[in-house]
């Protein structure tokens, strides 16, 4: 931890900094710049997390030098973490797809897409039972339904499922059917949720709040993985800014900041964040050539008749002919694709 004084900081606020974080159990160093003084901390800087510095008396501001977030981070862990989803892994040399309708809205289509993505390359089907949406009059998910309705097409495909969570009292629930919990972009900061499912050893997606930052993402994972829960998979996918041409601002930088600071596997979702189908595919190559380790990409036999996100799902067409032209940028990224 860094210190840094005010213009014109007198002796005795120095000496009244230096004591309360020397009190704290730590050592301080003085630095005397031309403008400024600056008080390097060593120790644990546990010790200061929750101490308000910024108040004591000839503060000016403070630098953490450690990152926050320690078991999400590359220091703990530095290399890229493997997890297994059904037959395959993320963050492996083989790049995840996963792929379905944003909401489970029968056993016909989800068969029917399901089999689909499947021949076509994709190892996880998604698709929602229990849905955030912005408005209480929108669909909502079939619920409990919804959740056998994915049991019974991963028991006729053999496909993994991937499915949101949404409150601390369904994760039993959910859990008893998903091979992955997703935690969606409106409840990334929901705490309690997220010690919850750290309980589980089930993976769990986790979405990008869409005002968090990379270190508010990390922080989140930290909760899941703190309860003794390591099989966290990170996503970004998109997040609000003041740009209208698309649903969100797809923050493709965040991807190789995210795999620098993190041994956690990162995947996109063009889907959520363009809003748009025509922009699904360029968003795809954009993230496998920035280091994603995977997608999850929304797909409906008929998307005009939806639920749910129709403007931006493609059909079982534009869903082959993604997979087909992203084959030369996952090669340039030194990946595979099954099939
Ligand atoms: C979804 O995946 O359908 C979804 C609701 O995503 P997000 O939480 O990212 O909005
Ligand atoms: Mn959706």
């Amino acid at each position: 931890m860094i210190i840094v004084t005010k213009r014109g900081v007198t002796q005795d606020e120095l000496d009244h900094i230096r004591e309360r974080v020397e009190s704290l159990g730590l050592r301080t160093y003085v630095s005397q710049g031309e403008h400024r003084t600056v008080v390097g901390c060593v120790g644990d800087e546990g010790r200061l997390a929750g101490v308000p510095l910024l108040s004591i008396p000839g503060v000016d501001t403070v630098h953490a030098v450690m990152r926050p977030y320690k078991l999400a981070s590359r220091d703990f862990a530095a290399d890229p973490t493997r997890i297994p989803l059904g037959n395959a892994q993320i963050g492996g040399p083989e790049i995840m797809v996963i792929a379905g309708p944003c909401s489970v809205e029968g056993r016909e289509m989800l068969e029917n897409t399901a089999k689909t993505i499947q021949a076509l390359g994709a190892r996880a089907l998604r698709g929602g039972a229990f849905k955030p949406r912005t408005s209480p009059y929108s669909f909502r998910g079939l619920g409990k339904e919804g959740l056998e309705i994915l049991a019974e097409v991963r028991a006729e495909t053999g496909m993994p499922i991937v499915t949101e969570v949404m409150d601390t009292r369904q994760v039993e629930l959910v859990a008893s059917y998903a091979d992955m919990l997703q935690i969606g972009a409106r409840n990334m900061q929901n705490y309690n949720l997220l010690m919850e499912v750290g309980r589980l050893r089930r993976p769990v997606l986790l979405k990008r709040g869409m005002s968090a930052t990379v270190e508010d993402l990390l922080l989140a994972a930290e909760y899941v993985m703190s309860q003794g829960n390591p099989n966290v998979v990170l996503c970004e996918r998109g997040i609000r800014t003041f740009g209208t041409a698309t649903r969100n601002t797809f923050d493709l930088a965040a991807i190789p900041v995210l795999k620098k600071e993190t041994h956690l596997p990162v995947l996109a979702d063009p889907s959520h964040a363009g809003g748009r189908r025509d922009l699904v595919a360029p968003l795809s190559y954009a993230a496998i050539a920035a280091g994603a380790d995977g997608l999850m990409i929304e797909v409906h036999p008929e998307p005009e008749t939806a639920t749910s996100d129709g403007d931006q799902s493609l059909d079982f067409q534009e869903f082959a002919s993604l997979m087909d032209t992203l084959r030369p940028f996952v090669a340039a990224a030194g990946r595979t694709l099954p099939g």
